[in-house]
């Protein structure tokens, strides 16, 4: 390969020097032209007051390279250069007349002869004009010294190029052997080259295509996708990714979340080449992360999956929390009957007391029976897998038969109902939807004043039906307005505890509205009485 970089090279640098040569050659020989015409014309004045000194005018002639005749007026023969003779005596120069008449001087530009005519002498000087091509041939030695000179900077300047050409190639080819083969000939190799560069091209390219198909696979997922370079360089990320994570900017595998749960990982994932699951806190999210190195005998890639365990969490602590309310229900009303039963077993009981005793019992009894009631029904909601049966209803109808059902008791505290419904079908889950309406009805008698009221309304358009169940009631503090749909909150313990009051109604109410598509609202002013709003929207 040396040898083609000088060959090449040299082929360069040489034209360049024949051409610079030749252009500047033609250069000087213009210029050269030019200097003699003017010297001759010079020479002519001068050689004109001139004594006639043949060794002087010979010295004049031999330096300058020219002929030169002086004649008198009369034509005879002063001083001859005598080289070229003949040359000048041939030409017009022997008709003294013309150079005689001539006023200034007499130039014979084909041969080259110039003459003046002074008081008494006529000067003639011929002078040798050489050729483009001879004065090339005299300056040669210009030319062939710049070609060494060029050949010899060549040398070196190939060494310089063959190292900046062949080291970059170096960590590429580590055989010794290889590289030497590389050097002598580059051509196969790069040969090579191309067709690997075409090779991984194609296979780029079709792994374009497979990340556009995990792209668009994983767009949908619910869970974050992120898949990460060698380096750590996202390759591709999902939109849940960025949304679980946050992610606005370009992040690397590193810094993807900070936390240092997850720097550990990252660094346990790489060190001992190993998947790694965490679980953190990010954002108010509880996040579970999957982190699975690629492995190919070196990691290749990773990959990071994203699962949002925040609803996991929440029902977990939900669950414990109602496991712990079940108990605590269910042990109290328990504990007074097993308390009551006792005294009555051991005859410690007075016989006027008993029939009480017997009564709370009944009551306490009554209480767990409406508690496991609820709870049933609340985990009949919570599989979720009610038939969806539903059928056409009359809201009047469930809404007449909560009426008469809790008749006696609001009969008994005196509340004035006011039923505005009118017949008004809707397609729903009956026995859900007569639950919803019941417990809402239930509790608008139980929180009532007496001689309350109760209202029930309707609203109608396009988009559904509103319903509303207002009351006169005790109504609601602000503080626990936002809480009364949780399970087993009761707003008023102290005022709740004598009525039938489990904490699970609206509970039930709120799964259900849930599970129906329905939307619950209440409003209340403490003291004065509620409003729910039940929305149902059309189908
Ligand atoms: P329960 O009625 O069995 O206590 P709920 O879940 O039905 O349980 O109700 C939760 C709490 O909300 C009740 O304890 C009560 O304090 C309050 N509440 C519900 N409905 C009304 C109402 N119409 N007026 C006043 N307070 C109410």
């Amino acid at each position: 390969m040396k040898k083609i970089i000088n060959r090449n090279i040299n082929i360069i640098t040489s034209s360049l020097i024949i051409i610079i040569f030749i252009l500047s050659s033609l250069f000087s020989y213009q210029k050269e032209k030019k200097a003699q015409d003017e010297f001759v014309e010079n020479s002519l004045s001068f050689l004109t007051y001139k004594k006639i000194d043949e060794k002087k005018l010979d010295k004049f002639k031999n330096s300058y390279n020219i002929d030169l005749l002086l004649k008198d007026t009369d034509g005879k023969v002063l001083y001859n250069s005598g080289i070229n003779k003949n040359v000048i005596k041939n030409y017009e120069f022997d008709d003294i007349d013309i150079v005689k008449k001539s006023k200034k001087n007499y130039i014979n530009k084909e041969t080259k002869v110039f003459a003046k005519k002074s008081k008494n002498k006529i000067i003639a000087i011929k002078f040798y004009n050489e050729t483009f091509i001879l004065y090339l041939f005299k300056r040669i030695y210009i030319l062939i010294f710049g070609m060494i000179f060029a050949l010899i900077i060549n040398k070196f300047f190939t060494n310089y190029l063959y190292d900046r050409i062949t080291n970059p190639f170096k960590d590429r080819i580590n055989d010794k052997i290889e590289f030497d083969n590389f050097k002598e000939n580059p051509k196969k190799y790069v040969e090579n080259l191309r067709l690997e560069k075409k090779k991984i091209q194609k296979e780029n390219s079709n792994l374009k295509a497979r990340i556009l198909d995990i792209e668009k696979v994983s767009s949908n997922m619910e869970e974050g996708f992120i898949y990460f370079d060698k380096k750590g360089n996202i390759l591709i990320i999902n939109k849940a990714a960025k949304e679980l994570l946050n992610i606005e900017k370009d992040k690397k595998l590193e810094n993807l979340v900070e936390h240092d749960a997850y720097k550990l990982a990252i660094r346990e994932t790489k060190l001992l080449k190993k998947g790694k699951n965490i679980e953190l806190n990010h954002d108010d999210l509880s996040l579970k992360l999957y982190i699975d190195p690629i492995i190919d005998k070196e990691i290749v890639s990773y990959i990071i999956i994203v699962i949002d365990n925040s609803k996991n969490k929440k029902a977990e602590i939900l669950r414990r929390e109602f496991t712990a309310n079940v108990s605590h229900e269910l042990k109290s009303p328990l504990t007074s009957i097993n308390g009551y039963a006792e005294l009555i077993a051991t005859g410690l009981a007075k016989n006027n007391d008993i029939k009480e005793f017997g009564k709370i019992i009944n009551e306490e009894g009554n209480r767990l029976l409406n508690i496991i009631d609820d709870i049933l029904k609340l985990s009949k909601l919570d599989e979720e897998n009610l038939a969806e049966g539903r059928a056409s209803v009359n809201i009047k109808n469930v809404v007449d038969k909560s009426i008469s059902r809790f008749k006696r008791i609001s009969d008994k505290k005196n509340i004035e109902i006011e039923n505005n419904m009118d017949d008004l079908y809707i397609k729903t889950h009956e026995s859900l939807f007569t639950d919803l309406i019941s417990n809402i009805y239930e509790n608008a008698i139980k929180y009532n004043k007496v001689n309350g009221k109760i209202s029930i309304n309707y609203e109608k358009d396009d988009r559904g039906i509103k319903l509303f169940i207002e009351d006169r009631g005790i109504g609601i503090k602000k503080e626990d307005l936002s809480r009364i749909f949780e399970r087993f909150y009761v707003a008023d313990k102290q005022r709740t505890r004598t009525l039938k009051s489990t904490g699970l109604g609206l509970s039930i109410v709120k799964h259900i509205c849930d599970y129906l598509n329905y939307n619950i609202e209440v409003e209340s002013e403490y003291g004065f009485g509620t409003k729910f709003t039940i929305f149902i929207p059309s189908l």
